[in-house]
């Protein structure tokens, strides 16, 4: 690469806006999971779509690839440059208006730099819910979520990123702005290149904006946390509630001891209900009429359970405090993982009618192969998606434990998980980290057509090269 190109950017974004080593770039660099370090040529900040699609002809005419980059937040390695020093790293976050909330339509217009708290709170304002959901809310962008079509929390009742979005506006790898900003609900006009971007990962161009789909804030929110055996257990209880709550049923967590364990180990001073539980279960309901039909409603469904087998204990959430603490105790999960060290994280789909049965069989696989192994499993058991992280056991060295024993578990697991009918990437996307594995997983015609659409729309691979395909 040239000076020409950083005189090019420079004159895109404003020389401010173009940040180039020896200045500190390890916050665009390094990945949250601290996994991959990479080196970038210069890290861009463009402040609108037309200066987006000014930097991407800027790079194209220079033959240099583009890796976006949102919240730096995701899990696969997606967003972050490789090592050889030669990608420029555009980060979204300076598009961060929002645009349009069109209360009458349900939807509203954002741009891709917007972080998702951001989001929730604009369309809360008006008095509306945008449900997307997840742990890193507090910093990555709706782009992010888009890009790698994020699931988290709610899925079982509003579905995941693509289910939410309505329209984009994305700009291509040769720099031209497509405007498909569409709040309709319908729009049978050809191929459904909005479900093509949506889940990319930033492969096949660059998310702009987007229109989302908005919904009527629920009268009250309420949680309950229960105490459950065993996996089938708590799959006993997900199908009484979702009998008696149908669609009020908005949330269905599950979390086993250990990661509780270390939640309490590394977060000491957040409570620890139910203290004694095998597998504790973290439920939501949303409730049009008010907090106190929601709380009869959920007693009414726990004792049930209780007389039915399926839950030990219980305890109902007496208020919005109360419920923020369990939710938080759940999403401390990935941070107190984190604390603990380095872990082979496994974000798995399953039909949720297999999961005990894969748990079961896996955990002793795993058992067999490195004994004492520590199983971080946790995840949305509402839509049978499991976060099922491996841990060195107690007191191991953790790199040593990723050097020798990854690509072994790796293939129990995938094994496994391909066995039950699942998927290896439920809601982190694909990304560095698994596109090896994808080659063996996916099948060969899929893989074939995804190649072809990536070399349609961005023949020169300037977009995220080595991710995804
Ligand atoms: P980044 O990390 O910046 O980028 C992610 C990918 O998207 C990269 O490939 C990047 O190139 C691409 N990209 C980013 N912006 C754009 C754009 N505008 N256009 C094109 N491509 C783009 N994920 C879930 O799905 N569910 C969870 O419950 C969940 N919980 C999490 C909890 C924690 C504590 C953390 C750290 C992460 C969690 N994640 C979860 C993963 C992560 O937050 C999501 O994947 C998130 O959507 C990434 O957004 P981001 O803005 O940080 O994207
Ligand atoms: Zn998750």
């Amino acid at each position: 690469m040239t000076d020409l190109l950083l005189d090019e950017l420079r004159a895109a974004v404003g020389a401010a806006h173009v940040l180039v080593p020896p200045e500190d770039l390890s916050a665009y660099e390094r990945d949250w999971r601290k996994r991959w370090n990479g080196r970038a040529r210069a890290v861009v900040r463009p402040a609108s779509t037309a200066e987006v699609a000014a930097v991407v002809r800027a790079c194209a005419r220079h033959a240099t690839s583009v890796v976006p980059q949102g919240g730096n937040t995701g899990l696969v390695g997606g967003g972050v440059p490789g090592a050889g020093g030669d990608q420029v790293v555009l980060s979204t976050r300076r598009l961060a208006a929002v645009r349009e909330i069109d209360a009458a339509n349900l939807t509203m217009t954002v741009e891709a730099g917007c972080v998702l708290q951001q989001v929730q709170e604009a369309a809360a304002a008006q008095g509306l819910l945008f449900p997307l959901s997840l742990a890193a809310e507090g910093s990555c962008t709706i782009g992010g979520n888009l890009a790698t079509n994020a699931g988290g929390t709610q899925v079982l009742r509003f579905g995941n990123a693509r289910d939410l979005c309505l329209g984009l506006e994305v700009v291509t790898p040769q720099g031209e702005i497509w405007d498909g900003l569409s709040g309709l609900r319908k729009d049978n006009t050809g191929y459904d290149l909005r479900g093509l971007f949506v889940g990319s990962e930033g492969t096949l161009g660059i998310i702009t904006a987007a229109t989302l789909k908005v919904f009527p804030q629920p009268a009250a929110v309420t949680t309950a946390l229960a105490a459950c055996d065993s996996l089938e257990a708590c799959a006993g209880l997900l199908a009484l509630a979702r009998a008696r709550l149908d669609a009020g049923l908005t949330g269905f967590e599950v979390m086993n001891a250990f990661s509780l364990e270390l939640v309490s180990r590394h977060f000491p001073t957040l409570p620890r209900p139910l203290p004694g539980a095998v597998w504790t279960v973290l439920l939501e309901q949303s409730d049009p009429e008010g907090e106190a039909t929601a709380r009869k409603r959920f007693e009414a469904l726990l004792e049930a359970a209780l007389e039915a087998g399926h839950v030990r204990d219980a305890v109902v959430a007496e208020s919005l405090a109360q419920s923020k603490t369990l939710w938080h105790l759940r999403e401390s999960i990935p941070l107190a993982q984190a604390e603990e060290g380095l872990n082979i994280k496994h974000d798995i789909a399953l039909p949720v009618s297999s999961i005990p049965e894969f748990c079961r069989r896996t955990d002793a696989a795993l058992d067999a192969h490195i004994p004492g192994v520590r199983l971080v499993n946790f995840g949305h058991l509402g839509d049978g998606n499991l976060h099922y992280n491996v841990q060195a056991p107690a007191g191991g060295d953790a790199r040593a434990f990723l050097r020798d024993h990854e690509p072994k578990v790796n293939e129990i697991v995938y094994d496994a998980v391909q066995a039950f009918g699942g998927s290896i990437s439920a809601e982190h996307g694909v990304g560095q980290l698994k596109r090896e594995e994808l080659q063996h997983r996916k099948p060969a015609a899929a893989l074939q057509m995804m190649r072809s659409i990536k070399l349609a729309l961005d023949p020169q691979g300037l977009m995220n090269p080595g991710r995804v395909v």
